[in-house]
This record gives C-alpha cells, structure tokens and sequence, in this order.
C-alpha cells in the first residue's frame, strides 16, 4: 500500500477540467492527505507550501485522470472471454477483475463506473482498492445488471426478473450488496443470440418499477438501449442515462437533452473488429456489431448536435489496445471526429462523469479540494484529445501508480 506524499508540482501545462486552454507555468501543491491544497502560479503555489518537496515536471502536461463510464472488468462476452469467466471460480474471478482494474489505471482511468460484473465479486474489489490493497481506479458499481428472462445480459451474469415485482426485488438486491447505481437492460444488443439490437424487452411497469425502487433509495438508473422507441418510453419514465443507444433518433435525443438525460455511446463496440476477433467472439455477434456501426454513428452525431450531456465510456476493456492507443482513448478520439469539439469531449472524460456520479466535489477537475487524480502528457491535449496518447504517468489519490519518465520516483 501506498501513501501520499505532500510534494508540489512544478515547472508544468495545466489542462484543470473547468477551462478549456492549456495554462503555462502553474504549479500544483498535493497534501499528505492525497488532495490538492494549491493550483496556480508557481510563486504562490511554492509561497504558500512552505518547506514541501518540489518535482520539477519539465514542462510535461497535467491534467485530471479520466473517468470511464461503462466498464465491465469481468466481460464475459461469448468467445475466449466468457469461457474465461464463467470457468473461474469466485477466488479466481476477483483476480481476473484485480488485474483488468490495475491495467485501467496504468491506462489513466482513476474513475470507473462498472455496469454489470459478476457474483459480487466488484464489491470486494472496491473495498480492496479503498483500503490500498489493490491497485485500481476509483471504482462506482452497479452490481449485476438487470434484465428479463433471456433478456440482454443473461449468459453474462445479468440477474434475471419478470413483472414489477421481480423487478423490484433484483433492484433492492443490488442496493442491499452496495450499488451505487443500478444498470437494468431494457432491449436487445450485440451479444445475445436470439436477440436483435431492436428488441423491446422490458415493459413499462417493469421499467417504473426499477426506476422508482432506485430513486426512492438515492441511486440513478442507466439503461443497455438499443433502439429510439424504447429509449424514449424510458426517458419519459424517468431514466437518468441510456448506454449505446445503437439507434437513436433527432427526435429521441432533443427528448434526452430537455429531461437532462445523459448518454454514453461506447461508439468503438460497433467497430471494434480486432478486438473480436482476438476476443474469438462468435461469427454472428461480429456481423452484428459491425452492421450496427453506421446508424450508431448517426446515433451519437444526433446526440452531440441536440447537447445530450455525453460522457465518455467503453465497454471494451477501458485498457484494451484500439489502434495502438486503449479503447479510452480511442473512443475519445471517436468522440471528437463524429462532431463533438475537442473542448468537450476533454469534460466528457473527466469532469462531466464527476458530475453524474455526484462527485463534482471530490473528483474530475485540478482545482483545491479534490482529490490528486492526475495525469502526466508530453503532449497538449486541448489542441487533440490523441494527446493522451503520451500519456507516461498517473496518479491516483496523490500516489503515482505508474511513472514511464521517472518524474516523479523522488517523491515515493
Ligand atoms: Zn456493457
């Protein structure tokens, strides 16, 4: 386990999450306690830390870690990968999970919200990650996801309910294991056989009754949706997020964007064919998947042209390697050549997740308060988000988890 170290940072670019330039000469002041006590001109900075240790930056960029939104870190996706997980015993899962949770960090992922994992086994992780036994980001789980009998999700571990009532009880479930939010699947996708990505499958009431559960008890609901008829009977029952939204429409996303519904299109799982194949998924899930890529394209141009909030997210392994980058930063670059600038896809990726998880207080922007969640570029990422491609350190709570360049070793 690892503590922080109260150092200041110096001689560095500050990309801070709230304004969209780069900003030259700052300096930032991290507290034995893993927050940021100071960010600004590197005099006041040092004037005001007193005897704190210097780390001269060389004039690398800071900026805040990342945040993905949809991660499953037991993807059990039909091929090599459910083979995997549905062989490991609970031992052995947890292992698998604490191996694809301290590659999403070193990949400067230091917020994840998972949305579907198995046998509660993301519980543990998360506590194993609070308490520094396990290398990991921040982690925000919804437990199982939820879905109908057969229904998207099933072979990969979704718990499965009929009617309201059964509804209800899979959402307190998930609330009484810890969850943070609910995930519930409420039409068909890319990985179930007997599906199509068009397939309605929860019914209103089961719907309002997972809505309702979840909100009377604090927690937010985001929606596995594929096609713009069921996103909107959920949007007008209330639902907070749609995840993919293979089939959104101009008129479904002007819908989302006047209830304040947020969208997270993981646009590389449509066109992600490498990572299929080395996944060694089934012919009819690849032909699917690839078929799907150009109306969830238009999906997320509808999205980004009506000001849906959009927020960055996966669903691949936020790690997995994408065209010699992870899918993180694949997906960002995505982001910005559908239609979105460059400015915002940077909030989509950290401060705007903040703000959906509650935690604009505590996490997604370098500002005084929050918590050190940094990372270190060679490259500026307000002129390209393939910036992060240079990427060469992360640090998490004021503790560098990974450090290609030796910035920072003085300050261990
Ligand atoms: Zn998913």
């Amino acid at each position: 386990m690892y503590t922080a170290t109260e150092q200041v940072l110096v001689n560095l670019a500050l990309y801070d999450g709230v304004a969209d330039h780069l900003q030259p000469d700052r300096g930032v002041w991290i507290g034995a306690d893993g927050t940021i006590k100071a960010v600004g001109a590197v005099d006041d900075v040092l004037a005001e830390a007193g005897d704190a240790r210097v780390v001269d930056l060389h004039g690398d960029v800071v900026m805040p870690g990342l945040t993905n939104m949809h991660v499953h870190l037991s993807l059990g996706l039909p091929g090599h990968l459910a083979d995997t997980v549905h062989r490991s015993n609970l031992a052995e899962l947890v292992l698998l999970m604490a191996d694809s949770a301290r590659r999403t960090l070193h990949a400067g992922i230091t917020t994840a919200r998972l949305v579907g994992e198995s046998r509660y086994a993301d519980f543990a992780l998360r506590r194993g990650i609070e308490a520094g036994a396990v290398d990991g980001p921040r982690i925000f789980t919804a437990g199982h996801a939820l879905c109908c009998t057969g229904g998207h999700g099933w072979e990969a571990d979704a718990l499965e309910a009929d009617g309201a009532d059964g509804f209800r009880r899979i959402t307190r479930e998930q609330i009484r294991a810890g969850a943070d939010l609910i995930k519930v699947c409420v039409s068909g996708g890319i990985a179930g056989q007997f599906e199509a990505i068009d397939t309605p499958q929860l019914l209103d009431d089961e719907m309002a009754a997972v809505l309702r559960v979840a909100h009377d008890w604090g927690r937010k609901v985001t929606a596995h949706a594929g096609p713009a008829d069921t996103v909107r009977r959920a949007v007008e029952l209330g639902l907070d997020c749609v995840e993919h939204g293979y089939e959104l429409t101009d008129e479904v996303t002007r819908l989302m964007a006047d209830r304040g519904v947020w969208y997270v299109p993981t646009i590389v799982v449509s066109r992600c064919e490498q990572f299929f194949r080395d996944s060694g998924v089934p012919g009819w899930l690849m032909d699917r998947a690839l078929a799907a890529g150009p109306r969830h394209w238009e999906s997320l141009q509808h999205a980004i042209r009506n000001g849906v909030p959009i927020a960055l997210g996966s669903d691949m392994p936020p790690h997995a390697g994408y065209d010699e980058t992870s899918a993180t930063v694949r997906e960002l670059e995505f982001m910005v050549d559908a239609g979105m600038s460059v400015a915002d896809a940077l909030k989509a990726a950290t401060i705007r997740p903040a703000e959906w998880l509650d935690r604009a207080d505590t996490l997604g922007s370098v500002e005084v308060g929050k918590h050190a969640d940094l990372l270190l570029l060679r490259d500026d990422p307000t002129r390209s988000v393939s910036a992060l491609r240079t990427l060469h350190a992360v640090v998490k709570g004021g503790v560098a988890y990974r450090d290609d360049k030796h910035r920072l070793r003085a300050s261990r």
